[in-house]
């Protein structure tokens, strides 16, 4: 493959989440030409990379022409060359070799790496943060993932798992994790955090939230995440002021985030980030109060992601080609 191939040629890219595979065949200036997705069985590590094989067969079938390598996002904690996953909360890898057992499967270019580290690149290479010299990516999801590009690159840390500030303890001996530690970021500015702490308004005080137990046939226990986000759009107080704390703990974490790295953008993606205004308009309002040395110094951005769903699937593409490129 010659260097204007690697240029101009269609990658594709894999998003693997806890419940599917989606993939697409992406051109060079992000465009999705195509897609595919399966389930993901994710109870054995050979059916997951079954589905994976799967989708990039159909994908290759579907695109008429060469491709230039197959990049792979995957919910998962990664080592820095991206050969091993190390932990997958949702999936079945322990410590697996994913890259070997997938290049030897697919016998193509490959990238290997973090979702929330391909959303980060898509959105510093087409979407909301484009041109920044320190680029921080937030994923609030079922938790929090992250991505870091500086100087044009994305870091991964020493061991490949930077980024990952779910896991900064916000609450001493606050709520248990499922990292083994209490009181972390995501326990209180996600998607599930918004579902714990509707279940525990809902069972200490059903009256105040009426309209939220409308919702779940009176059942507290049944109360998501998404129930309480689709309320909050229906203009429901008590789900708007859930949401609003869900704000408030994101921009102090961001605060913090602001303290160790000086972000010039801090981009909001994932499933959580659909509810935009509500939550970003009272993350913005703690930054200002909790940015150390507020009023001296210029805070980060914060602004929505501009990909949406598909940022990992874009960003994967692109990573691929680019360690093609360079000769990764
Ligand atoms: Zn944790």
């Amino acid at each position: 493959m010659t260097p204007a191939d690697v240029r101009e040629l269609p990658a594709l890219g894999i998003d693997i989440g806890g419940t599917k595979v989606a993939g697409g065949v992406v051109s060079p200036d992000g465009t999705i030409l195509e897609t595919a997705r399966r389930a993901t069985p994710g109870a054995s590590v050979s059916d997951t990379e079954d589905a994976i094989a799967a989708v990039v067969e159909e994908l290759a079938g579907a695109h008429d022409g060469e491709l230039v390598g197959v990049g792979v996002g995957a919910a998962g904690w990664f080592d820095r060359t991206g050969d091993t996953v190390l932990f997958s909360p949702h999936l079945a890898w322990r410590n697996s070799t994913l890259r070997k057992d997938l290049g030897a499967r697919l016998q193509r270019p490959l990238w290997v790496g973090n979702d929330a580290d391909a959303a980060a690149w898509a959105e510093y290479r087409y979407g909301a943060a484009q041109g920044s010299d320190l680029a921080l990516m937030i994923t609030l999801g079922t938790g929090i993932g992250g991505g870091i590009v500086l100087d044009g690159r994305l870091r991964r840390g020493s061991h490949g798992v930077a980024g990952e500030w779910g896991h900064m303890r916000v609450v001493p001996d606050g709520r248990l994790c499922a990292c083994g530690n209490r009181g972390c970021w995501e326990q209180y500015a996600s998607g599930t955090a918004l579902g714990q702490t509707a279940r525990e308004v809902a069972r200490t005080s059903p009256a105040a939230a009426a309209l939220l137990l409308e919702r779940v046939d009176c059942e507290p226990e049944r109360l998501t995440g998404e129930h309480v986000a689709r309320a909050a759009y229906d203009g429901d107080p008590l789900a708007l002021e859930l949401v609003t704390e869900v704000g408030y703990w994101l921009g102090q974490g961001i605060a913090d985030l602001a303290a160790a790295l000086d972000p010039e953008v801090v981009v909001i993606g994932g499933g959580v980030s659909v509810l935009g205004e509500m939550v970003l308009r009272p993350a913005r309002e703690r930054l200002d109060r909790a940015l150390p040395g507020r009023g001296f110094r210029p805070g980060p951005r914060v602004v929505a992601a501009a990909l949406g769903a598909q940022a990992g699937i874009v960003g994967a593409a692109d990573l691929v080609r680019k360690a093609v490129a360079e000769g990764e």
